[in-house]
C-alpha cells in the first residue's frame, strides 16, 4: 500500500506497548482500534525491529516499561537489553513512520483520561499495580512531565524503615506492595493466587500501604480522579476498604474534596490508547 492508499482511511497508528513479557499492539484508523494482539517480549532488541519491519502506518507510538527519554529507553530494569537502544529511530527506519516513545505509565493515565475512567476529570492521576508502582499524571488533557522524569509514585518513601528497594532507598511503596515484595512477604507465587485465597491479612496490608501513598498524593495535588490499573488491580475488592481507611484518615480535608477513585475502565488497552493519542496529537 502507498501513502496515499494509506490515508484513504485516515491517519493510521500502530501503538505498541511493550511490557516486561508481553508486548501489546493495536492498530487505529480514523480514530477507533481497528485490530489488536499481543506476542511474547522479545528480549533481543533487533528482534522487536524485525517484528515491526514493513508495518504500514503513519505514525508509531511506542509505551514502553521503562524510563523514555528523546526516543531512547533511558532505563528499565525489567528490560535491561533495551537500555540505552534508540529505540524511536530504529523503528522508524525499519517502517518509515514517525515513531513516539513513551514511558508506558504515563500512555496509561493520558488514554484513561481522555478515553476511559477519568473522563471529564480536570487532573487525573493514574497508578499501575504490577511488579512495580508505575503513574501519571494528566492536567487539562496534557501530560504533566516536570522537568522528564515527573510522577515514580513506586518510590515515595512510605516506611523510612520499610524493607530496602531496588532503587537503593529504604520503604518505597514498591518495596512493600510491589507485586514480587507482597507476594515474597506472605508466600504466593503470585498475587492472583493471593487473591483467589482471598488473604484477608495480605490484602489488608497492601490497601494499607497504597492508601498511605494515595493519601499524601492527593494532598499534594488534589486530583478530580485517581485510576487504578495494572494486573492487581483486579484484586480491588479485596483492597477497597483498607485502601479508603487510609485515605480517609490521611488526606487532609477528605470529605469536602471531590476526589474520586476508581479503577481503569480500558484495561489491557489503555496504554495503547494513550500512545495512539499522543502520536496522532504531539502536543499531548
Ligand atoms: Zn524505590
Amino acid at each position: 500500500m502507498d501513502q496515499n492508499g494509506l490515508l484513504e482511511g485516515g491517519l493510521r497508528v500502530l501503538a505498541l506497548d511493550i511490557g516486561g513479557s508481553r508486548t501489546k499492539w493495536a492498530v487505529f484508523q480514523g480514530g477507533e482500534m481497528v485490530e489488536s494482539g499481543a506476542f511474547p517480549t522479545p528480549r533481543d532488541p533487533d528482534a522487536l525491529l524485525r517484528s515491526v519491519r514493513g508495518k504500514e502506518a503513519h505514525r508509531i507510538a511506542v509505551a514502553f516499561a521503562g524510563f523514555a527519554h528523546e526516543g531512547t529507553v533511558a532505563f528499565s530494569p525489567n528490560l535491561p537489553e533495551y537500555q540505552g537502544v534508540r529505540l524511536a529511530d530504529l523503528i522508524s527506519r525499519e517502517t518509515g513512520a514517525r515513531v513516539i516513545l513513551e514511558n508506558d505509565a504515563n500512555c496509561f493515565v493520558l488514554g484513561e483520561a481522555l478515553r476511559g475512567a477519568g473522563r471529564g476529570a480536570i487532573c487525573v492521576l493514574g497508578l499501575t499495580l504490577g511488579t512495580g508502582i508505575g503513574g501519571g499524571l494528566v492536567i487539562d488533557g496534557r501530560l504533566y512531565r516536570g522537568a522528564g522524569f515527573a510522577l515514580e509514585p513506586g518510590h515515595t518513601i512510605v516506611d523510612p524503615d520499610g524493607p530496602p528497594c531496588a532503587c537503593g532507598s529504604r520503604g518505597c511503596l514498591e518495596s512493600l506492595i510491589g507485586e514480587r515484595a507482597f507476594c515474597a512477604r506472605f508466600g504466593y507465587p503470585s498475587a492472583r493466587k493471593a487473591a483467589e485465597a482471598k488473604d484477608e491479612k495480605a490484602w489488608d496490608f497492601y490497601g494499607h500501604w497504597l492508601g498511605i501513598a494515595l493519601a499524601n498524593f492527593i494532598n499534594i495535588l488534589d486530583p478530580d480522579a485517581v485510576v487504578l490499573g495494572g494486573g492487581v488491580a483486579g484484586a480491588i475488592g479485596l483492597f477497597w476498604s483498607s485502601m479508603m481507611a487510609a485515605v480517609e484518615s490521611g488526606t487532609v480535608k477528605w470529605k469536602m474534596r471531590k476526589t474520586r477513585l476508581v479503577r481503569s475502565e480500558l484495561g489491557e488497552h489503555a496504554a495503547l490508547w494513550g500512545g495512539y493519542i499522543l502520536a496522532a496529537n504531539p502536543g499531548h
